[in-house]
């Protein structure tokens, strides 16, 4: 288990969707809709493919233990630690951060 206790944040680019970190979760406070599409790659060959589209992201820090299971488990490395606290928020709704809040900070670098 990660040491460092902060936010986690989402690199999207590497998120397939999958649900796992959502499944594993304990407390179930990670939220993930996605639909299909066809693959680009795939359509010339005979079996077109799909893949997963993500449509939202979000963490309800309210609930999170900050196990980390989720960054543990997630196959693709899409999710990390940020050494930054999670702001207190001023209502419940606040303390849930979709996607666009759980993004590396604007100029900020996923690690590795
Ligand atoms: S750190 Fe633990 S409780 Fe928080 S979202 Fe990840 S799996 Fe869930
Ligand atoms: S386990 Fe990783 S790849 Fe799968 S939905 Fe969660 S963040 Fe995305």
């Amino acid at each position: 288990m990660t040491a460092t206790h902060g936010r986690i944040r989402l690199i999207e680019d590497r998120c397939t969707s999958c649900m796992i970190c959502a499944r594993e979760c304990p407390v179930w406070c990670i939220s993930i809709d996605a639909h299909t599409e066809p693959d680009p790659a795939s359509e010339a060959s005979r079996r077109p493919r799909l893949h997963n589209v993500l449509d939202r992201f979000a963490i309800d820090w309210s609930v999170c233990m900050y196990c980390g299971i989720c960054v543990d488990e997630c196959p693709f490395d899409a999710l990390e630690w940020n050494g930054e606290h999670v702001s207190p928020g001023a209502s419940l709704p606040d303390l849930v951060h979709q996607r666009d809040r759980l993004a590396p900070d604007p100029g900020g670098r996923p690690t590795a």
